[in-house]
């Protein structure tokens, strides 16, 4: 695709996200984060050069050589993989704009150490396994309002904003649906949360109208 070709493609990407949001309401504005981790700086380069600001990657190192590279573009960068435990030093010194995979109050005493070392604070959401699959991580839909009122009361630097979660890997639309209606509604029950980080490239449609305000777009983003 040529520039002109992948601002067309892109602005009916737009116009999806768009047509789904004012389904919801007029007032319902959703941020795309465009996950980059299948793509080059060049390829980040090009979205930019459309408007793209927030971009999102799943392993530290490509956080860090990413973000290094573009380092004079205005970007934001969002970190939105599993995090181990020996990774968490590299990632703070990064300072990512926001953390979407806090996945258990183990990983956030851990991070609270080193955000205490570093005199630093971290904006988080806490990741719900919604579709309750072994494969994915996050904390049980039955455990999340304790654990996230857990993490508030005793990890002070981390900043936690809501929820992120991945729908469910299924085919079926009613199962899909439910996994997002899940995650909304721990969403809805907590205070102060303003994020709610749900929907990919194959059902951000269906993300945003079970109320996602956050989507976390990569393969519809750039097309291969
Ligand atoms: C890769 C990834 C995405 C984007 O996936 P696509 O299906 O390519 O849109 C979103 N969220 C997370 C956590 C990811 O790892």
């Amino acid at each position: 695709m040529n520039e002109t070709e992948y601002k067309i493609y892109i602005d009916d990407v737009i116009r999806r996200v768009e047509a789904a949001r004012v389904r919801v309401s007029s007032h319902h504005i959703v941020k795309i984060v465009a996950v980059s981790k299948y793509s080059t700086c060049d390829e980040i380069q090009k979205l930019y050069n459309i408007g793209q600001r927030a971009y999102g990657e799943n392993k530290v190192q490509d956080l860090k050589a990413k973000s290094i590279e573009l380092e004079e573009l205005p970007l934001e960068w969002h970190f939105v993989g599993s995090l181990q435990k020996n990774k968490i030093n590299n990632l703070l010194d990064i300072n990512p704009s926001l953390f979407h995979a806090l996945d258990s109050i183990e990983l956030a005493n851990e991070l609270q150490k080193k955000l205490v070392a570093k005199d630093m604070t971290l904006d988080a959401l806490l990741q719900i396994n919604s579709a309750k699959e072994d494969s994915k991580s996050g904390v049980k839909p039955q455990n999340a309002l304790e654990i996230y009122k857990e993490i508030q009361n005793t990890c002070p630097n981390i900043n936690l904003k809501g929820v992120m979660s991945i729908g469910a890997h299924s085919q079926d639309y009613k199962v899909v649906k439910k996994s997002f209606e899940i995650t909304y509604n721990i969403y809805k029950q907590l205070d102060n949360a303003t994020i709610c980080s749900m929907g990919m490239s194959g059902d951000f449609e269906l993300a945003i109208e079970c109320g996602s305000n956050m989507i976390r777009l990569g393969s519809v983003l750039f097309p291969k």
